[in-house]
């Protein structure tokens, strides 16, 4: 394919969604260009995200397993960080990820331009617009698929040396004796984790009243009670933070009275935006809507039939999973596949805490927004085998049921794992699977996942280890 050819579908962003979106529709028999500023597709998930983030926490969860097992009759000595390792550990983890997709892309024949893009016309884009080289090409259908960025505040100046965002803190250039998260979302509490596994004295700063605002506060409870950092500041605003020589001296505001504050580094994590500005959307007249998405309908179209948008550009929740299932339903509409739209009845969300939380489906906070009618049922790891085996005794399980029909709406978990529970709820609640149908599952002993079936059990008046 020359770059004066007319593409049959080009893919601006590489992240989970576009990446997902064109090898779909390449495996569909679609012509795809894929543009990404990186030398390979990945996107912030891959590159700055989901993964590195992971590897940390895997790492985290390692070294607290391990003085846990001290307990238990195992003797190590306290571990030694090795920083370099680590981080060289954690890019060849992304790298042989990200090299991977590269192969995958090139085994489909897909046309990969490492740049960016920016539309000039409803058929056109120009190819590196602030660079020499740039170029023009044209375009039958198009895939926006930028993805976001974080968001900054006002009066704390990201420097990415003292003062990070979330791509700075998994750089992993230094443990700070003392780091402060400003923001107590699944970012700002996954990232602050691994520092506390690390070495540095974390705090976190929070301006509701709890972390994970939003979060059903029962899950939220078993992790605050771990008291994973050494200090938390809820209903906490932060109103500046100003670099000295040596150290981040920050004001926090809390009841209208200010305090001041002194770590040797900030992360700030206080959500994400999505990219729409880089694209020249106006030359097109596709505008964001008041919360700055891109608006679509079922098919992923925007206004313009030809051009769709998918991934963090078009909503919450924010996440790689929701973006990839989007970017296969695009590319299945442009294929000409009738009947594809997104429409998922629940879209599973895990914060790789320890403990995790998890959840999908219907939450016990939106059932109460709306007024909604539900049955809950909770299944304490206490008294789950697998837990005991393992150390864990906090977590439950908990489903949400509907009183008349006994469908399943919506369920969590928080404990150790709590994460891997969550797909067989996922798909209970996908398939319009009753209470009956997870509790007549035969489940294996000994797993957590059993904790899925006695849940279940419970509505029928006790489970075999709980009543
Ligand atoms: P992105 O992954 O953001 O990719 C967009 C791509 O488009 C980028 O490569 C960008 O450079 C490129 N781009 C932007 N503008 C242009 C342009 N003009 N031209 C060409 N290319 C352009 N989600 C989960 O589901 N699970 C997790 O555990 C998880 N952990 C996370 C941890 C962290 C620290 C962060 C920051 C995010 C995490 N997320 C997680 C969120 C997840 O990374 C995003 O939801 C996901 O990456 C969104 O995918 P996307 O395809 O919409 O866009």
């Amino acid at each position: 394919m020359s770059k004066h050819d007319k593409k049959e579908l080009v893919i601006i962003g590489a992240g989970p969604g576009g990446y997902a979106a064109a090898f779909h529709a390449a495996d569909l028999g679609i012509k795809v260009t894929l543009i990404d500023p990186e030398v390979n597709p990945g996107g912030v998930c891959l590159y700055r995200g989901c993964i590195p983030s992971k590897a940390l926490l895997h790492l985290a969860k390692t070294k607290e397993e391990a003085m846990k097992a001290v307990d238990w009759g195992l003797e190590f000595e306290e571990p030694k960080i090795d920083l370099k390792k680590i981080a060289k550990w954690k890019e060849n983890v992304v790298e042989q990820l990200t090299e991977g997709l590269g192969q995958l892309s090139k085994s489909r024949n897909i046309e990969y331009i490492q740049g960016k893009a920016r539309f000039t016309g409803e058929n056109e884009l120009q190819i590196n617009p602030d660079e020499e080289g740039k170029y023009k090409i044209k375009f039958e259908n198009a895939i926006l698929a930028t993805g976001s960025s974080p968001i900054s505040l006002p009066n704390v100046k990201i420097d990415h040396d003292n003062i990070w965002d979330s791509a700075d803190a998994l750089e992993l250039k230094d443990v700070p004796k003392k780091l402060l998260v400003i923001g107590g979302g699944y970012i700002g509490l996954e990232l602050g984790s691994v520092y506390a596994s690390l070495g540095s004295k974390v705090s976190v700063a929070e301006m509701s009243e709890g972390f994970l605002p939003g979060t059903d506060r029962d899950l939220v409870k078993v992790f605050e009670k771990k008291k994973s950092f050494e200090e938390v500041f809820f209903k906490t605003k932060v109103v500046k933070a100003n670099l000295t020589k040596k150290e981040v001296e920050v004001t926090l505001e809390v009841k209208e009275e200010e305090h001041q504050k002194k770590f040797d580094c900030v992360l700030v994590a206080v959500g994400r935006k999505p990219n729409t500005g880089n694209l020249n959307l106006d030359k097109i007249g596709i505008s964001p809507n008041e919360n700055g998405f891109i608006q679509v309908d079922q098919k992923r179209q925007t206004k313009l039939k030809h051009i769709f948008a998918i991934g963090d550009l078009t909503g919450e929740p924010m996440l790689a999973h929701k973006a990839s299932h989007e970017g296969r339903i695009a590319a299945e509409v442009i294929a000409g596949k009738k009947g594809s739209g997104y429409d998922p009845k629940a879209i599973p969300a895990i914060v790789f805490t320890n403990p995790e939380l998890a959840w999908c489906g219907l939450t016990e906070t939106e059932a109460k927004e709306k007024g909604r009618k539900v049955k809950v049922v909770k299944f304490p790891w206490a008294a789950s085998g697998r837990a005991a085996a393992i150390g864990e005794h906090e977590g439950f399980t908990k489903l949400l049921i509907d009183p008349e029909t006994e469908v399943i709406l919506g369920g969590a978990a928080v404990g150790k794992n709590a994460g891997s529970l969550i797909p067989e709820l996922a798909l209970a609640i996908e398939m319009g699977s009753t209470a009956s149908d997870l509790s007549l599952t035969i489940h294996p002993h000994p797993t957590l996942s059993e904790t899925i079936m006695e849940s279940a059990e419970l509505i029928f008046g006790g489970a075999t280890h709980y009543k």
